[in-house]
């Protein structure tokens, strides 16, 4: 077992809701709770430049939570879904669910009404926070699964549904704040190793331990100084969520928002408001690296410090972006949502660029062989972990859960690599079944199982192929046709149906090959593998 050699965390015994956990934190930060003129916490990164500062953030948790429970009829351990893109106002919307004792679902706003109505319906949120631009999808999605009486508050000012207009001041009952620090309090949703999207289910000590964890090695000893970071990371995603959601304001930093990522929208704000940290995907430091005239067009010095996850960025692509902005020290870090999500992180004196950085304290590692044999120092296989950041499982699916966390507690994540002496992780390939486009989850047997539903496939397989020219993986399908006489025509075809059906970033742009037969397993399983190395 390799257990991070950093010592553990101190998990406060009273820190039993994030919200609490949150607060406790901030009260102590004096440059955000000075009467005149305090920093304030987040930032619209748009023409308006609305901001909030810790007290009006604060306002707006404490009103809405109560406003959740006693004009929207939330109850604890019910499930309330958010559906927005980056706002300023989410970091608070899920702390006012969370404060209300009930759990909160992140979804991805870019879901089409058949995506967003599995993720409603599976978790079982009868409560939905969205906007008036996607009331419609949310509209659609709650018809979709026989909702079409759950609650829909909005996240815009004059709306006769909007949120502000239950803000409430009356307090909340002593059964909001009951549940001990192990029940759910978010529920994002990844595929993990196979199959369909699942709830995963975290609890409050799950991420208060990762904020922890993370901050361990952000900031050893004093904290730092104040810093101003940019939320481009959607906070639906677990990264984003605890980084931008709680990391960032607990870490003395204040947030400039993103609703949308645009490589000259991020630098011109980067430039206005001195950026100092942020959070990125692999594709945005490669454009980074190799977008022409950036360095010159925009003052870019302030960039200090880029944390970098989601998906493998090579050790040149550092190099280019750290050659050009020389200021500008870029770490990788790893995890994954089944883990709060961070697991390793590379610390800012002494990292290794070819490494996703030192397990983070509190978490033991294991890398098993493919016969489940224990691997030494250095030697690769799947990596597992064990830690206070483990999720406590996937939603209503015990057997899933059986399948990645085994009988010592170690979660099985169905990545490939491994770990030097110094617990250093390095990650060599993937296992399991999923592709990332850009950061973002495609599920191969989401896709497949769509396109078995169109009448001109009579079988097929979806995997990832690398794109150098987008730094990305994008799906690719290979297809056997039920008899067409214009082949490439009908595959087109399907190509088209299957990507109007689907989110942006789940479209098939490896596009599609055709094949006699796919290739199987004795037993019948998908030979993706094979499928992979093919052309
Ligand atoms: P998600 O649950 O969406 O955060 O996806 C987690 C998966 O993303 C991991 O299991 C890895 O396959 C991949 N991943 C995350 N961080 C990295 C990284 N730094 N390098 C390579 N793959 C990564």
């Amino acid at each position: 077992v390799f257990c991070s050699p950093l010592p553990p965390i101190d998990i406060p015994q009273d820190a039993r809701n994030i919200a609490g956990f949150f607060f406790d934190r901030m009260h102590q930060l004096p440059e955000f709770t000075r009467s005149d003129s305090p920093r304030p916490l987040y930032i619209a990164g748009s023409p308006s430049a609305e901001s909030l500062t810790l007290a009006q953030f604060e306002e707006l948790v404490r009103s809405l939570a109560s406003g959740l429970y006693h004009k929207a009829g939330v109850r604890p351990n019910d499930t309330v879904a958010v559906v927005l893109p980056n706002t300023i106002h989410y970091p608070a919307i899920m702390l006012a669910v969370l404060l209300a004792g009930a759990t909160c679902t992140p979804a991805n706003p870019a879901y089409t009404a058949r995506e967003l109505a599995h993720q409603l319906h599976d978790a079982g949120a009868r409560t939905v926070i969205t906007s008036q631009a996607l009331l419609p999808l949310v509209k659609d999605a709650l018809a979709l699964c026989d909702s079409a009486d759950a609650t829909v508050l909005l996240d815009d000012r004059d709306h006769p549904q909007s949120m502000f207009g239950i803000l409430c001041d009356r307090p909340l009952p002593a059964e909001c704040s009951d549940a001990p620090a192990d029940a759910p309090a978010l529920v994002p949703y990844s595929s993990g190793t196979t199959g369909l999207p699942k709830g995963v289910v975290l609890s409050h000590r799950n991420i208060i331990a990762n904020a922890l964890q993370v901050l361990a090695v952000q900031q050893p000893g004093q904290p730092s100084m104040p810093r101003t970071a940019i939320a481009v990371l959607p906070m639906f995603h677990s990264f984003g969520l605890l980084f931008l959601c709680v990391l960032m304001p607990i870490s003395r930093t204040t947030t400039v928002v993103m609703p949308k990522f645009d490589l000259h929208g991020f630098l011109r704000l980067v430039d206005t408001y001195r950026v100092t940290d942020a959070m990125l995907v692999p594709p945005i430091i490669n454009a980074l690296a190799k977008t022409p005239g950036i360095a010159e067009r925009y003052n870019l010095a302030s960039l200090a410090e880029v944390i970098v996850g989601a998906a493998p960025l090579s050790a040149s692509t550092i190099e280019a972006v750290e050659s050009r902005l020389p200021h500008l020290l870029v770490l990788q870090g790893f995890g994954l949502t089944e883990a709060s999500p961070a697991v390793s992180l590379n610390p800012p004196a002494g990292r290794r660029p070819l490494s996703v950085g030192r397990l983070l304290p509190s978490i033991d590692a294991i890398v098993l062989d493919a016969l489940g044999r224990r691997l030494g120092p250095n030697e690769t296989g799947e990596l597992c972990f064990r830690g206070p950041n483990i999720m406590l499982g996937y939603l209503n699916n015990a057997d899933e859960t059986a399948r990645c966390i085994d009988s010592d507690g170690f979660f099985h994540t169905g990545d490939i690599g491994y770990i030097d002496d110094d617990c250093f992780i390095y990650i060599t390939d993937r296992k399991k079944e999923l592709i990332k486009y850009n950061g973002f989850q495609v599920a191969p047997a989401e896709l497949e199982g769509i396109l078995m539903q169109h009448e001109n496939v009579k079988d097929c397989a979806v995997v990832g192929v690398f794109d150098e020219e987008r730094q990305t993986e994008v799906p690719r399908a290979f297809l056997v046709l039920a008899g067409a006489d214009d082949a490439d025509a009908a595959a087109s075809e399907v190509v088209r149906w299957l990507d109007a059906q689907v989110a942006y970033y789940k479209r098939l742009r490896g596009g599609y090959r055709l094949v006699d037969a796919v290739p199987k397993s004795a037993s019948g399983k998908l030979l993706r593998r094979m499928l992979k190395e093919m052309d």
